[in-house]
């Protein structure tokens, strides 16, 4: 996949003179179109709706673009809830994917009457004696362990997964579940991460409408909706193709069809939780070259590092780089393209082939706008960058402000340090 930007560097130019490298900037008409790319390919199917996981992006501003594009919302923690909540989206389209977690969070969800999937048989009896009952609807996490060949850089094994039930697990959880009253039941896995193969999905789909069948069957439960989670890759290197999601969602309308519809289960629910593919390829992360080496590598020293894009450090993810201004000048140089934390793995290119870049060049990292600013952390006294959105009508506003020295000591008793003998 070719990688663009929706600016040419003199609008790039101009924009830092308002803001001030480094930055994310989001392309909401790229978000919106993708987004409904997405749902017209799902609507094949009677019930679909896509959960934005909400750890990818976790912007209100993001939320609120998704929620009218009709998203809903997957959180882990009591703040993504909220955020959801602050964005508008209905509180029955958000859906609780937690693990290990707390009472607290698990009684704000249900006051809040969000949707809670469990991700472990104990959590029954744990959220009965939390609650003091059980919710009307209940979804399970469901981990296929090594009957599934999923085999997955990020996510890892399934049988080797924290997370889920056993086979054996969900049917005793959904025969509890409705002798303590459950009415409504879904049924939720996710058994990859960035995952480009759509036989993938097709064949995830195919498992978890067979152990619906088998619910039905043995536990005299009829599963309502089914959750795939999230995991559909981008094409983050250029020479990657992106996952056609009209092959996906007919892939698992054909097994839909074999499995679901004879079995009475149909209309089933086909939910998601993607999170990447959504606003992954629509955001960016824009870097100024300040600083060029020439020890045994060639480097470029960004006024950005590791603490505003942990991908490349943490993972060794690619991402393309791109020069604005140099997009067709030729990649006749070598670089490794590095940020400023005291980590020799702060690099967001290793020995690759650039144009010549000089101090002052504005840099692109692509493919961020998902688990990108949000695994930000402030290591090193690192300050995070804010977010920028570039709206339809192509004007730009600022979605989240730059970190101060004041929000990075805010925790910190700076007084009583004073008198601290
Ligand atoms: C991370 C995660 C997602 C989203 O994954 P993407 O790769 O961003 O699509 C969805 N559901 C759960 C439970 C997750 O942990």
């Amino acid at each position: 996949m070719e990688k663009t930007f929706p600016l040419n560097s003199e609008e790039l130019k101009k924009l830092t003179q308002t803001y001030p490298t480094p930055f994310y900037l989001y392309d909401e008409k790229a978000i919106r179109e993708n987004m409904r790319k997405f749902t017209k390919a799902f609507s094949i199917f009677p019930k679909f709706r896509e959960h934005f996981a909400v750890k990818a992006c976790p912007n209100p501003y993001i939320l609120k673009i998704l929620a009218e594009e009709g998203c809903g919302g997957d959180c882990s923690s009591l703040p993504e809830l909220m955020l959801c909540e602050i964005a508008g989206i209905k509180k029955d389209k958000v859906i609780f994917t937690s693990n290990e977690t707390p009472a607290s969070e698990f009684k704000y969800a249900f006051a809040n009457g969000n949707i809670i999937n469990l991700d472990d048989f104990t959590h029954i009896s744990f959220l009965e004696k939390t609650l003091g009952k059980l919710p009307e609807t209940l979804c399970f996490r469901y981990n296929p362990g090594s009957a599934k060949h999923g085999c997955n850089s990020i996510i890892g094994k399934p049988e080797e997964a924290k997370y889920g039930l056993t086979r054996e697990q969900m049917l005793e959880a959904y025969k509890v579940a409705k002798e303590k009253g459950v009415k409504h039941f879904g049924l939720h896995t996710m058994v990859a991460s960035n995952e480009l193969n759509p036989d993938f999905f097709v064949d995830t789909a195919k498992l978890v409408f067979e152990l619906a069948v088998e619910v039905k069957e043995k536990c005299g439960v009829n599963i309502e909706f089914v959750d795939l989670g999230g995991g559909l890759g981008i094409p983050y290197k250029p020479e990657q193709k992106a996952v056609d999601y009209d092959e996906v969602a007919k892939g698992i309308r054909a097994e839909y069809d074999k499995i679901i519809v004879p079995a009475g289960l149909d209309p089933l629910g086909i939910y998601w939780e993607c999170g990447r593919p959504i606003t992954g390829p629509y955001g960016w992360l824009v870097a100024k070259a300040i600083h060029e080496k020439h020890i045994y590598r060639e480097y470029i020293g960004l006024d950005s590092c590791m603490a505003d894009l942990m991908r490349p450090g943490m993972y060794g993810s690619y991402h393309e780089v791109t020069v604005s201004g140099k997009e067709n000048a030729p990649k006749d140089h070598v670089y490794d393209v590095v940020g400023s934390l005291c980590e020799n793995c702060d690099k967001f290119a290793v020995q690759r082939e650039l144009p010549e870049i000089d101090i002052g060049d504005l840099v692109i990292i692509h493919d961020a706008g998902a688990h990108g600013r949000a695994m930000g952390f402030n290591y090193n006294g690192k300050l995070r960058c804010g977010e920028l959105l570039l709206r339809t009508d192509g004007t730009v506003k600022e979605i989240r402000r730059r970190e101060t020295i004041n929000d990075l000591f805010a925790t910190l008793d700076l007084e009583g340090v004073e008198n601290f003998k």
